[in-house]
């Protein structure tokens, strides 16, 4: 049925880059012949997902949605997407994404944008199913798919679930290894579960986690069963409501939308307390530093010589080749990430933008430290706005960016943090809500979450 459902809406969402139904139905058929067998099955046995198209998938085309990997088919799997078989899962196919992760609406994908299956009520108006977690947010809303996975480097789990009334979660950094996933931002680049509820999350993510010793940021800790210690009952927590993310101009039905969820808090029994994270204002524009620092020294790779696409133009030399590649290869979001990326790290700007942005890194980890002495979670919106329609935000990159204002400083500091949903704004288009807890608490959030 999901293999169906797959086929049918692609013309319309255009979610998966590639569909393979075969992989799917392998996975339902080893759970028939694990019953018959009598044997034991795995936590995720015979459920299909769709795998965004940044997790190398041993044999089927890892794009990153990008010209420069069209065609790469790899021999090996992400020790995630392998964590994910091995756990029963099957894939239904490689699902879009932004170009390299790198972008808030899907727009910058080589294969098209992902279509929302959302609509503002009397109007056709194609809306963004978010960035760049775009195919997996599209495809779970449209039921293609029960769960998927994401990646999410400054929000691209967090926002997309947000704008699709879907749930996910970026776990701590270092949870789940980035061993075979394309790399965006090493230093934040964390993959997470998106499915339609918490429970699925929590189970989805269980199997995903894990240490891995060939990723030298893999966190060596054991993974709790979440799943086994969900609660909704938050009485003796405390539930901090961080002053800064009440932005000016911030629209009111997201206003709205904050009290509902600090009156859900207060029904489950949790104390909601203010608290202040002062340096939030400086956390966007240190992570439109630091995220294209790393993403132009990774993307040096694609070089011509060793993955997908080669240019050579007649007669030409190393450097042409190196040139002529990486011009059609890349995209101009992540042509202008690279563009950033080098002019911040070049000799003569480097301590005015690059170090200075890690400075403030570090503080914004402060502020999270010193908030979470008082209370174990926070709660503030996922995104300052619902879904915007697709090509609305295309040539202001800047304002593209501040769609991120609420999510990037919990990547910043690496903590965990989910989107759940939190009903509709007044034009019928969902909304949500972020959980950020403390280092490894992930039970935390997901229990908020519930
Ligand atoms: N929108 C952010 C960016 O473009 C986040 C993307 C992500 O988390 N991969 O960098």
């Amino acid at each position: 049925a999901f293999n169906a459902n797959v086929a049918a809406a692609q013309g319309a969402l255009n979610a998966f880059i590639v569909a393979t139904p075969q992989k799917a139905l392998e996975a339902a058929k080893t759970v028939d012949d694990a019953r018959a067998k009598g044997e034991a099955l795995g936590p995720m046995a015979g459920v299909p997902i769709g795998m965004k198209d940044l997790f190398a998938t041993d044999g089927v085309q890892t794009s990153a949605a990008s010209h420069m990997l069209e065609g790469f088919v790899p021999r090996y799997e992400s020790t995630v997407s392998r964590k994910l078989w091995e756990a029963g899962a099957g894939m239904l196919g490689k699902l879009n994404l932004d170009q390299f992760a790198m972008g808030s609406s899907n727009e910058s994908s080589h294969f098209g944008a992902v279509v929302s299956p959302w609509r503002r009520p009397g109007s056709n108006a194609p809306l963004t199913a978010g960035g760049s977690s775009g195919g997996s947010s599209a495809a779970i809303a449209a039921r293609l798919a029960p769960a998927a996975t994401g990646t999410d480097t400054g929000g691209s789990i967090r926002q997309p679930a947000a704008y699709t009334g879907t749930t996910g979660i970026k776990p701590t950094y270092g949870r789940c290894s980035r061993w075979g996933v394309v790399a965006y931002a090493s230093s934040l680049d964390q993959a997470g579960a998106m499915a339609r509820d918490v429970t699925d999350c929590a189970i989805m993510l269980e199997s995903m986690a894990g240490f891995d010793p060939k990723d030298a940021t893999s966190l060596d800790m054991p993974v709790p069963n979440w799943t086994a210690s969900l609660s909704g009952d938050l009485r003796g927590k405390k539930v901090g409501i961080p002053r800064e993310y009440r932005v000016e101009g911030m629209a009111p039905e997201i206003e709205a939308m904050w009290e509902q969820g600090i009156a859900w808090a207060r029904d489950a029994g949790a104390e909601v307390v203010e608290v202040s994270l002062p340096h939030t204002q400086y956390a966007l524009a240190a992570y439109y530093i630091i995220a294209p620092a790393e993403a132009s020294s990774n993307l040096a790779r694609y070089d011509g010589v060793r993955y997908g696409l080669r240019d050579l133009p007649d007669g030409a030399g190393l450097q042409d080749m190196y040139a002529a590649t990486r011009a059609a290869g890349f995209g101009a979001e992540v042509k202008r990430r690279i563009l950033i990326g080098t002019y911040v790290l070049s000799a003569g700007f480097y301590d005015a933008y690059y170090t200075k942005a890690q400075k403030v890194r570090t503080l914004i980890s402060q502020d999270f430290a010193t908030a979470f002495e008082e209370v174990d979670v926070l709660l503030t919106p996922t995104a300052p706005t619902a879904a915007f329609a697709l090509g609305e935000n295309q040539d202001d990159p800047v304002a593209m960016y501040l769609n991120d204002v609420f999510t990037v400083p919990a990547s910043l500091a690496g903590l965990p943090a989910m989107s759940v949903p939190a009903g509709l704004d007044a034009q019928g288009l969902p909304l949500g809500l972020q959980i950020i807890g403390r280092p490894l608490d992930e039970q935390g959030v997901l229990n908020a979450g519930l």
